[in-house]
C-alpha cells in the first residue's frame, strides 16, 4: 500500500466569468523515501496538484488515498487533522510569520510538546540543523530569503510529518542559496516523501528520485531516477498527547507579543469599550437610582411616624404611653426637623478645589450612630453638629479642615465637631445634633417656616424718645444672649442713637404666628405674649450672626426661641416619631396602632409603595436603561467592526499556522487568549478610573458606581470579547487556507 495515491483526480476552478482546469485525471502514487520533482510550464497545474495533495484545496473528481484511506468524504476538520498529521508545506514565498522570531516560528510547529523547556531545546536543535543558530531571536521580517526558507524547513522538520511539499522553494533565491537549500532539504528528508515543484529541474537532478512533468493539468511523463540509496526509514515516534489549553495559551501569548501594533490596537479598542461603558453607566446612574428606595420620610432604622387620623394633636403623655406600651426605645414629639433636610453652602479653602463653595444637601437624623470610625467626635453641646458626607467632600476640603467649618442653620451658628465620609454617593448625606441641639433647631426651623410678626412696645426710662411700637418680622436667635434679655436691632434707631449706645427698656412682646399645617393643609393663627423688663435696646450688632440686617429684628436667646416655638408647637404640631429597635418592629407596631385610630407609617416606606408618580420613575428608568443599552450596542458594534478590520492583517499568519497543520482548535483558543490579554489594560484602567472618581473633583459630573455596576461592566466586556472573538474566528476561518494566504502575509 502506497503512502499517497491519486486516482483520476480533477480540480476545476470556477470563477464569476470562466471555468479553468487546474488538473485533470491525475493518477499517481507516492511512497516514503521518494524525492519527487514536479515540473511544467507556468499555469500547467503544478501548484494545484500540491494544494490538492496538501488538503488546502478541495478536489472535485477522483479520489485521494492516504495510507489507503479515501479522503473524498473529508470535511474541514478532517482536512485540518490530515494536514496536522501528514503534511509540511514549503512555499516559494516562505510564509513564515514575520512578527515571530525564528525560534517562535519553529516552536509554533512544536506545540505538541507540552514541556516548554523541551520544546525550546528541540526547536534549537532543528534551527541548528538548518544552520540558523546565530539568528534565533531575529524576527521573520529581518531575515533574508535564504534564511527564511531555512526557517521554513526547520519548521517543516519540527512537525516530523511523513510528507514534505515544496512549491518552488528556491524560486526566489539566487543559485548559490538555492543549492544550499536543496542540499539541506535532501539531507533532512531521507525517510520522508518529498514533492518539490520547480522550474529548474537541473538543480534537483542530483537528489531527485523521480521526475514528473505536467502539461495542461495532465501528467506528461513520470520518470524514475536512480540515486545512491537513501537511508532506511526510521519509525516515526508516537506524538505525545496534546494539551489543548496549554498549546492555545502559549500560542495566544505568542501572538499577543509578536504583533505589537495589532495588540496595541486591540488593547485600545478594549479600553475604549470599557471606559465607554464606564462613562455611559456613570451618566445613566439615575436609572439605577430609580430602583433605590425613595423614602417618604427620612429613613432612620426603627423610626415609626405617627399622627392621629382625626387630626387631633397628641399630648406628650399620650406618646409616652404608646412608647412604653409597645416597647419603643425613644420617642420624639416634635420631629419636623427630621423631614426638612437642609442645604448649606460650605466655603472651601482647600487649594485643590475648583469652586469657592459647595452645597451640602443633607437630612437631619436623630439618635443615629455612625460607628467609631469617625474624624473628630460626636456633638456634645447644643451648638455642635456632626456631618455624614460623601467622600468627595474630603477630597475637596482635606481630611481635617472640616473643623474650620461653621454652619449657620436657621440663623444659628453651629460648629462642625466631627465628620464621617462614606463611599456611596447614592446614600444621602446626614447631619446629627445633640438632643438639645435638635430641639433648638426644631424651634428655629419652625419659626422660619411659620410667618411671624411681633409688635414691641418700648417705653424706656428716658421716655419720649423711644416710646413707639415696632413691627418686627424677624426673630433672630442667638447663643450669646442671656435668657431673660431680648435685644432689638433696628436700623431706624441708628439715626436716633449713636453707634454703641444702648438703652434699658421694657418690652411687651406679642407675636402672632400663622402656622401652616402641611398634613391637613390648613393655617392656624396663634399668639404668643411675654413681658420683658430692663431689656437692652441697641443699634449695635450683638452677635456675628446679626451682620448686615436691614429690617428691624428681635434678637432672642435660644431658650426664649424654644419657649416661643414650643408654646405654639404644643398646640398645633400633629406628627411625632417613635423609635423602635428595627424597621421590622416598626412595621409590626404600625399595624397595631392603626387599629387604635392612628396613622402610622414606618420610615422605610417608599413613594413607590403609594405615590402616583411611581410610573414616571419607572418610565425614566426604562428610558435611561434603553439609552444605556443603545450605547452599549453601539460600542459593541464599533469594537466589532474595528477589531474585524484589524485582524485582517492576521489572516496570513493564521493561514500559515493552518497550513503547518497546527490544530484549528489551538489557534481558536489562542485568538481567545489574545483577546482576553488585550482586555487586561482596560480593566486596569477601569480600576484606576474608579479610584479617580472617588478622589478627584470629576465626581462633580459623574456618579459613583455600585459594585454590581462594575461587575456588569466587566461581564459586559467579557461578553463583548467573546462575541467579537467569535466573529473574528468566523472571519478568519471562513475562507480556505489558500485564499487567506493570498490576502495575507505574503513576503
Ligand atoms: P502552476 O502552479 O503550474 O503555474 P496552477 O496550478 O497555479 O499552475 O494553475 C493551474 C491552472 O488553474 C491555471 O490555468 C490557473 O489559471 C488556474 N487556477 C489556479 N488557481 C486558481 C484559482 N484560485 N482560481 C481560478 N483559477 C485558478
Ligand atoms: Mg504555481
Amino acid at each position: 500500500m502506497s503512502l499517497l495515491k491519486l486516482e483520476n483526480i480533477g480540480k476545476i476552478y470556477v470563477s464569476d466569468k470562466n471555468v479553468s482546469v487546474g488538473i485533470r485525471e491525475v493518477n499517481l502514487s507516492f511512497d516514503s523515501g521518494e524525492f519527487v520533482c514536479v515540473t511544467g510550464k507556468s499555469g500547467s497545474g503544478k501548484s494545484t496538484l500540491l494544494n490538492v495533495i496538501s488538503g488546502m484545496d478541495s478536489y472535485e473528481e477522483g479520489e485521494l488515498y492516504i495510507e489507503g484511506e479515501p479522503t473524498s468524504h473529508f470535511l474541514q476538520p478532517d482536512w485540518e487533522e490530515y494536514r496536522e498529521k501528514y503534511i509540511s508545506f514549503i512555499f516559494q514565498d516562505y510564509n513564515i510569520i514575520d512578527s515571530f522570531t525564528v525560534l517562535e516560528n519553529v516552536e509554533l510547529a512544536l506545540m505538541h510538546i507540552e514541556d516548554r523547556a523541551e520544546r525550546r531545546l528541540r526547536a534549537m536543535e532543528l534551527i541548528d540543523k538548518v544552520g540558523l543558530t546565530s539568528h534565533l531571536k531575529h524576527k521573520g521580517s529581518k531575515l533574508s530569503g535564504g534564511q527564511k526558507q531555512r526557517t521554513v524547513i526547520a519548521r517543516a522538520l519540527a512537525k516530523d510529518s511523513p510528507i514534505i511539499l515544496a512549491d518552488e522553494p528556491t524560486g526566489n533565491l539566487d543559485s548559490e542559496t538555492s543549492k544550499e537549500i536543496i542540499d539541506l532539504l535532501h539531507r533532512v528528508s531521507k525517510d520522508k516523501l518529498v514533492i518539490v515543484v520547480t522550474h529548474n529541474f537541473e538543480d534537483f537532478e542530483s537528489v531527485a528520485t523521480r521526475h514528473i512533468r505536467i502539461h495542461d493539468g495532465s501528467i506528461e511523463f513520470d520518470h524514475e531516477i536512480k540515486q545512491a540509496t537513501k537511508t532506511e526509514i526510521e519509525k516515526r515516534s508516537e506524538k505525545p498527547k496534546e494539551n489543548l489549553l496549554k498549546n492555545g495559551l502559549s500560542l495566544g501569548m505568542c501572538i499577543f507579543k509578536s504583533k505589537p501594533r495589532l495588540t496595541a490596537f486591540l488593547c485600545l479598542l478594549m479600553v475604549i469599550g470599557t471606559l465607554g461603558l464606564f462613562l455611559v453607566t456613570a451618566m445613566c446612574q439615575d436609572a439605577a437610582d430609580a430602583f433605590e428606595p425613595n423614602y417618604m420620610f427620612t429613613h432612620v432604622d426603627g423610626r415609626l411616624v405617627i399622627t392621629t387620623d382625626s387630626g387631633r394633636v397628641m399630648s406628650e403623655d399620650e406618646l409616652r404611653e404608646i412608647a412604653i406600651k409597645y416597647g419603643a426605645e425613644s420617642y420624639l414629639r416634635f420631629d419636623s426637623l427630621l423631614d426638612v433636610g437642609m442645604t448649606y453652602g460650605i466655603m472651601l479653602e482647600s487649594p485643590n478645589s475648583l469652586y469657592g463653595s459647595k452645597n451640602i444637601y443633607c437630612d437631619f437624623t436623630y439618635g443615629e450612630d455612625f460607628g467609631d470610625n469617625i474624624l473628630g467626635r460626636y456633638p456634645e453641646a447644643t451648638d455642635e453638629i456632626f456631618l455624614y458626607l460623601p467622600v468627595s467632600y474630603q477630597t475637596e476640603f482635606g481630611k481635617d479642615s472640616f473643623t474650620d467649618q461653621e454652619i449657620t442653620l436657621f440663623n444659628l451658628p453651629l460648629k462642625v465637631v466631627g465628620v464621617k465620609y462614606y463611599y456611596d454617593n447614592n446614600i444621602d448625606p446626614k447631619c446629627l445634633l445633640t438632643e438639645d441641639g435638635f430641639r433648638l433647631l426644631t424651634a428655629a426651623q419652625y419659626l422660619q417656616r411659620s410667618s411671624v410678626s411681633a409688635s414691641v412696645t418700648i417705653t424706656g426710662d428716658s421716655g419720649d424718645k423711644l416710646d413707639e411700637v415696632l413691627m418686627l418680622y424677624t426673630l433672630m436667635p442667638s447663643f450669646d444672649i442671656p435668657s431673660d434679655k431680648i435685644y432689638v436691632g433696628s436700623p431706624r434707631f441708628e439715626t436716633i442713637l449713636k453707634s454703641g449706645e444702648s438703652f434699658k427698656a421694657n418690652i411687651d412682646l406679642r407675636a402672632t404666628y400663622y402656622v401652616y399645617d402641611y398634613y391637613y393643609d390648613s393655617s392656624t393663627q396663634m399668639t404668643f405674649t411675654r413681658k420683658f423688663t430692663e431689656t437692652d435696646v441697641t443699634a449695635t450688632k450683638p452677635t456675628t450672626a446679626f451682620l448686615g440686617y436691614t429690617t428691624d429684628m428681635l434678637v432672642i436667646s435660644d431658650e426664649i426661641l424654644c419657649d416661643i416655638a414650643y408654646s405654639v408647637l404644643e398646640k398645633s404640631y400633629k406628627q411625632a416619631s417613635i423609635f423602635f429597635e428595627s424597621d421590622k418592629e416598626a412595621h409590626r407596631v404600625a399595624e397595631l396602632l392603626k387599629a387604635e385610630g392612628y396613622i402610622a407609617v414606618p420610615s422605610d416606606t417608599t413613594y413607590e409603595d403609594s405615590a402616583d408618580d411611581a410610573i414616571w420613575i419607572v418610565l425614566e428608568a426604562v428610558i435611561t436603561l434603553a439609552v444605556w443599552l443603545l450605547s452599549v450596542v453601539f460600542l459593541a458594534f464599533f469594537i466589532n467592526i474595528c477589531s474585524l478590520r484589524a485582524i485582517e492583517s492576521f489572516k496570513g499568519d493564521m493561514a500559515i499556522m493552518r497550513s503547518m497543520g497546527i490544530k484549528v482548535r489551538d489557534i481558536k483558543v489562542a485568538i481567545y487568549v489574545r483577546m482576553a490579554l488585550c482586555l487586561i489594560p482596560a480593566l486596569i484602567l477601569l480600576a484606576l478610573s474608579s479610584v479617580l472618581i472617588y478622589t478627584s473633583t470629576f465626581n462633580q459630573y459623574f456618579s459613583y458606581l455600585y459594585p454590581w455596576q462594575y461587575l456588569m461592566i466587566v461581564i459586559g466586556m467579557a461578553i463583548l470579547v467573546l462575541r467579537t472573538t467569535k466573529k473574528q474566528i468566523a472571519r478568519l476561518f471562513g475562507e480556505s487556507v489558500k485564499k487567506s494566504m493570498k490576502g495575507g502575509n505574503v513576503a
